[in-house]
C-alpha cells in the first residue's frame, strides 16, 4: 500500500487502495454523471464542459510547528462549476484528501446546489493533514496560510467555503478574519458555518442532520411505511449523524445503533440516545460506552434495521458488503458513501437510496440562508430558518422522486438528472464565451 510520506500507517483508511477502480471518488461521480447525461440526451458540447472542473488549485502550505520546526502541507481548492452562482463548498482537513477526492466533492457540490435549486456553483477544498496531531495554534496558522494562499478565488461573489470533515465554526472564523484583514474591512459573507455571534445563521449547525431527517420521513411516507418505531442505524456520530439521530428519535423513530471511529453501540430495542449523546459530548469514545452491546463499524452497516444513515466518509457501502445490507432505506448523510458497484446491488435488492446530493443538502441550503442574511444584514429567527429548510427539502425530494418516477430510474440518477438539467439550462442561456 502506498501512503503519503511521514503519515503513520494506522491513520490511513485500510481499504483505501484495495478497490481503487470502484472507490476512486471522481470516477464514481463521473459514472453516475455519464449515465444521467445519456438519459437526458445532453448535447456533446455541454457534456464535455460539464465533465471538466473549471479551476483546480494546488498549493503548498508552509507553517511553523509549535516546536519552531517548519512543516509544509499540501492544500487544494477546486471550483467545479460556477454557472449558477458563486462557488460553494466545504474545506476538509484530513490525511486522505487527494485532488481526485476534492474534484469529486466539488462536482457533488455543484449537483447538490442545483438539486435544491439554490443559486450557487460547486467547490471543495482540503488540506492533507491530521488535525488530531496538531495544536490549536498550529491549526490556526495552517488555516490562515491556506486562506491567504488561495485568497484570489475567495469572496462572497466568487467562492464561499464552509465546514466539512474535521473543520468547524472556529476554522470558519479564522478564514473570515484572514480574508477580512486582507480586504481591510469585515466580510462576513465570505464563509458560512460561522459562529452565530459573528454572523452565522441560527440552525446551520443542525441543518445537515435536519435535512436527513426530513428526507427520511418523506421516503417513509412515499413507501407507505410507518414513522413510529422505524429502526434506524447511524454510522458516524459527528455533526451530521448525531443531529440526524436526535431529530429522527423526536419523530418517533427508534435509534438502534450509532458509531464513531472507535466502534458502534447497538441495542435492538433502541439506544438511550440522550445518554449516548452525553457520553460523546464529554469527548469519550463510543467503545467506552457501557450501556449497550458493542459491534464493529462494518457490522453496523449490515444489522437488521429499516433505515441506514451512513454519515461518516466515502466508500463505506461497496460491492463487497451491499448484498448484506438489510435496511429498506439508505439516507446518505455523508458525501459519496456508496460506490457505483454497490448501487447496482442495492437497486436489485429493492433498497431505496436517498442520494447524498439530496439527503445531505440541508447543510448547504442553510449556508445559502446564512449568505443571504449576511448580505442583507438582517437575521432570521430559528423557526424561520427551519421552516424554509423544510420547504426546500420536501420540494426537492418530490422533484427528484418525480424525475426518477418519470424515467423509471433510481433516486440517485433522478437527482443527477434534475441537477444536470438545471446547470445545463443556464449554460445554454449564457452561451459560450469563446
Ligand atoms: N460541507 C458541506 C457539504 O458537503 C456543506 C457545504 C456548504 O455549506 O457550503 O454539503
Amino acid at each position: 500500500m502506498t501512503s503519503p510520506t511521514n503519515v503513520p500507517q494506522n491513520l490511513i483508511r485500510p481499504d483505501k487502495d484495495m478497490f481503487l477502480g470502484e472507490e476512486n471518488p471522481f470516477e464514481s461521480m463521473m459514472s453516475r454523471f455519464d449515465f444521467a447525461a445519456q438519459k437526458l440526451s445532453l448535447d456533446p458540447g455541454l457534456y464535455k464542459v460539464l465533465r471538466s472542473p473549471e479551476k483546480q488549485i494546488i498549493v503548498s502550505v508552509p507553517f511553523l510547528r509549535d516546536s519552531g520546526e517548519v512543516e509544509v502541507y499540501t492544500g487544494y481548492r477546486v471550483l467545479y462549476n460556477t454557472s449558477r452562482g458563486p462557488a460553494k463548498g466545504g474545506i476538509r482537513f484530513d490525511l486522505n484528501v487527494t485532488l481526485d477526492e476534492v474534484k469529486a466533492l466539488a462536482a457533488w457540490m455543484t449537483w447538490k446546489c442545483a438539486v435544491v435549486n439554490i443559486p450557487f456553483g460547486g467547490a471543495k477544498g482540503g488540506v492533507v493533514c491530521d488535525p488530531s496531531q496538531l495544536s490549536n495554534a498550529e491549526l490556526e496558522r495552517i488555516t490562515r496560510r491556506y486562506t491567504a494562499t488561495i485568497i484570489e478565488v475567495l469572496g462572497p461573489d466568487s467562492d464561499v467555503p464552509a465546514p466539512d470533515v474535521n473543520t468547524n465554526e472556529r476554522v470558519m472564523a479564522w478564514i473570515m478574519d484572514t480574508y477580512s484583514m486582507h480586504k481591510r474591512h469585515t466580510v462576513t459573507a465570505v464563509v458560512t458555518g460561522k459562529p452565530v455571534s459573528m454572523g452565522g445563521s441560527l440552525g446551520r449547525r443542525e441543518a445537515t442532520g435536519r435535512g436527513c431527517m426530513i428526507v427520511t420521513r418523506e421516503a417513509l411516507k412515499r413507501l407507505r411505511l410507518p414513522i413510529q418505531g422505524t429502526r434506524v442505524a447511524v454510522q458516524g456520530f459527528g455533526n451530521v449523524g448525531s443531529v440526524a439521530a436526535q431529530l429522527m428519535e423526536q419523530q418517533g423513530m427508534k435509534i438502534v445503533a450509532v458509531s464513531d471511529k472507535s466502534g458502534a453501540v447497538y441495542n435492538p430495542d433502541g439506544l438511550k440516545l440522550r445518554d449516548v449523546m452525553q457520553h460523546s459530548r464529554q469527548h469519550r469514545l463510543l467503545s467506552e460506552y457501557r450501556d449497550a452491546e458493542h459491534i464493529t463499524n462494518a457490522e453496523l452497516l449490515t444489522i437488521d434495521c429499516d433505515v441506514l444513515v451512513p454519515a461518516a466518509l466515502e466508500n463505506v457501502i461497496t460491492s463487497q458488503n451491499a448484498a448484506r445490507i438489510k435496511a429498506r432505506i439508505i439516507c446518505e448523510g455523508a458525501n459519496g458513501p456508496t460506490t457505483a458497484g454497490a448501487d447496482r446491488i442495492l437497486e436489485e435488492n429493492g433498497v431505496f437510496v436517498i442520494p447524498d446530493i439530496l439527503a445531505n443538502a440541508g447543510g448547504v441550503t442553510v449556508s445559502y440562508f446564512e449568505w443571504v442574511q449576511n448580505r442583507a444584514g438582517y437575521f432570521w429567527d430559528e423557526p424561520t430558518v427551519n421552516q424554509r429548510l423544510e420547504r426546500i427539502m420536501v420540494e426537492s425530494f418530490a422533484e427528484v422522486a418525480g424525475m426518477s418516477g418519470r424515467f423509471g430510474l433510481n433516486m440517485r440518477i433522478g437527482a443527477y438528472m434534475q441537477a444536470i438539467e438545471r446547470v445545463a439550462a443556464v449554460h445554454r442561456l449564457r452561451g459560450m464565451y469563446a
